[in-house]
């Protein structure tokens, strides 16, 4: 789910045809990165099925919770996906309504595109990392959520920090970005920097809903997700 209000009348981007440049960028990145000979880290090699674990999923905790509104209002809470095997955990905003139908952060078409990053950039599984938003209950109508929704929901996200141990968190779009530093800055202020949180290295970058609607912002948001992957000792192209 996005915070940004999307442009009155402006059209969206022709998705299949956005995932596809992107796609095409980041299988580009691959090829560079698998010339100059750049080993895959043995730490983020593909888990055996029986080892796929699920650390930070909190279902029937959160389902019962109603420490805010959001809880007597939604369909149903929407907690985690993956196993956070390769040591990075995603923080969105809050579930959108695909979120929701299938109890899976980032379900929908954002989600798809936060996959091919995940998967055609980073060159990991999306089982391997692990996926949240910092609630866990959709909002109404998709509004942004109120600042007592988020300071409610906050030991949740703790929570799972706390069982995943995670070496990278990349906050995606500035108000998971914030939450995770305690600080009331902008995206362009929160970027480009290695932040830390509770002993995890904390990367800012742009929520891939606002990709959707502006492209030109991958090249940035790709930056970012370099920056992640040398915290994490994923191969990274040189220029
Ligand atoms: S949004 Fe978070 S705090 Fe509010 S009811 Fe849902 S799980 Fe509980």
């Amino acid at each position: 789910m996005s915070t940004e209000a999307s442009s009155a009348g402006e059209e969206l981007p022709d998705p299949q045809q956005e995932l596809a440049d992107l796609g095409a960028a980041l299988a580009a990145h691959a090829r560079r990165a698998a010339q100059r000979g750049v080993a895959r880290a043995r730490s983020v090699e593909a888990p055996a099925k029986a080892e796929v674990q699920a650390p930070v999923q909190l279902p029937a905790a959160v389902e019962a919770c109603r420490a805010c509104p959001l809880g007597s209002l939604r369909a149903r809470s929407v907690c985690a996906d993956g196993t956070g095997q390769a040591g990075v955990l995603f923080v969105g905003n809050a579930p959108g309504a695909e979120d929701e139908a299938r109890a899976l952060p980032f379900a929908g078409r954002a989600g798809q595109l936060l996959t091919d990053i995940i998967e055609k950039g980073m060159g990991l599984r999306r089982e391997q990392v692990a996926i949240t938003h910092r609630l866990k209950c959709r909002p109404p109508d998709d509004r942004a959520p109120l600042p007592e929704e988020a300071q409610a929901c906050a030991p949740w996200l703790e929570q799972q920090i706390q069982q995943l141990q995670p070496r990278v968190l990349v906050a995606l779009g500035a108000e998971a970005g914030n939450q995770l530093l305690g600080s009331n800055s902008s995206l362009d202020q929160l970027r480009g920097r290695v932040h830390v949180h509770a002993g995890a290295k904390v990367i800012v970058t742009f929520h891939p809903e606002h990709l959707l609607r502006v492209p030109e912002d991958k090249k940035e948001c790709w930056k970012d997700i370099q920056l992640a992957m040398r915290e994490l000792g994923l191969p990274v192209a040189r220029k």
